[in-house]
């Protein structure tokens, strides 16, 4: 069976109805960023840049992240590569001094574009590097942890000095550098209407969103029942997100683990998701579920999972 799915990595993630369906890595890892381009992905929807800056003892500068970046983006061969900037806090182990290690609610904390506005230095330090690695293909650059405009905003004005140097410097640096935001702040799925301009693309964050939206800790055994995308709330949210990302022409992608999870493909594809962005090991299962849905047939049935009272409801939605 393994080598049936082998055969999928040259093959489109194609609905039986001829959508193409993009399927994006996410990695953090040369060997990630290595299976990525030979499994055929569409790219790297979800570069996680904390491992950098994990387990040791000063920041890595900016020659080292250029280096880390560039090679990512070497490594995909002209494929987009998403780089999320830092998304440490203090739920994450940290030597380098960078996060206050004793917030009393670390998942509310200042973590994220929280903790990188309020070090401004090191944030331009890791977008100039993001910035330069522009010049070897094309990259994107993804914001953690967005709660409001003003955020955004913030970024853009950084992103846009740090462009303006660059060239004033002659590096050779793309012309056009798209910013996105993750969506897994509730406030920033809810008011997505107010902001979505300020943004060029927008990846979902389930992982946290369905921790904030449920008040359930993802890393709390006691709760792993609770937490599950499973809920009604999740539903009516993802379906949101993804009229209004479309409705703006602005590319949408989920970049959870639920995106990576086969069992939840059709679900997604109902809800409209065009983009995913999975760990490379799971890239071919989602890639054969994507290619066993009749899309037009799942869009349809859309209405019937808002519709879904409770977990069991969409648990049997899932399996008519
Ligand atoms: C998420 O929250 O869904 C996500 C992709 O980011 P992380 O798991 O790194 O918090
Ligand atoms: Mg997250």
């Amino acid at each position: 069976e393994r080598k049936q799915l082998y055969r999928l990595r040259r093959e489109p993630a194609r609905t039986v109805d001829g959508i193409d369906i993009k399927l994006y890595a996410n990695a953090e890892s040369r060997e990630d960023v290595a299976e990525a381009h030979a499994l055929g992905s569409a790219g790297i929807g979800l570069y996680r840049t904390e491992f950098l800056f994990l387990q040791r003892n000063e920041v890595p500068d900016e020659e080292e992240q250029f280096r880390a970046y560039r090679d990512v983006v070497l490594g995909m061969t002209g494929r987009t590569v998403t780089i999320r900037t830092l998304d440490l806090g203090a739920d994450k182990a940290d030597r380098t001094g960078l996060v206050m290690s004793d917030e009393p609610n670390p998942a509310l904390g200042v973590r994220g574009v929280r903790l990188s506005l309020s070090r401004q230095a090191l944030f331009e330090t890791q977008l100039r590097a993001i910035v330069r690695a522009s010049g070897y293909g094309p990259v994107r650059v993804l914001v953690p942890m967005v709660s409001c405009r003003e955020e955004v905003v913030a970024v853009r004005k950084l992103l846009k000095r740090v462009i303006r140097d660059l060239n004033s410097s002659g590096h050779e640096i793309a012309d056009h550098i798209p910013l996105g935001a993750m969506i897994e702040v509730p406030a920033a799925a809810i008011a997505l209407p107010s902001f979505i301009g300020a943004v060029d693309f927008l990846s979902v964050g389930t992982n946290d969103l369905v921790q904030y939206l449920l008040a359930a800790d993802r890393n709390n055994e006691a709760l792993a029942d609770l937490y599950s995308p499973l809920h009604p709330a999740v539903m009516r949210l993802l379906h949101a997100i993804i009229r209004t990302a479309h409705m703006r022409g602005k590319p949408v992608a989920v970049c959870g683990e639920m995106a990576g999870d086969a069992v939840f493909t059709p679900l997604l594809l109902s809800l409209g998701l065009t983009e995913f962005s999975l760990h490379p090991a799971t890239l071919l299962e989602v890639r054969k579920a994507v290619r066993e849905c009749d899309l037009a047939d799942l869009r349809k049935r859309s209405s019937a999972l808002l519709r879904a009272r409770d977990r069991e409801a969409i648990e049997r939605w899932m399996h008519s």
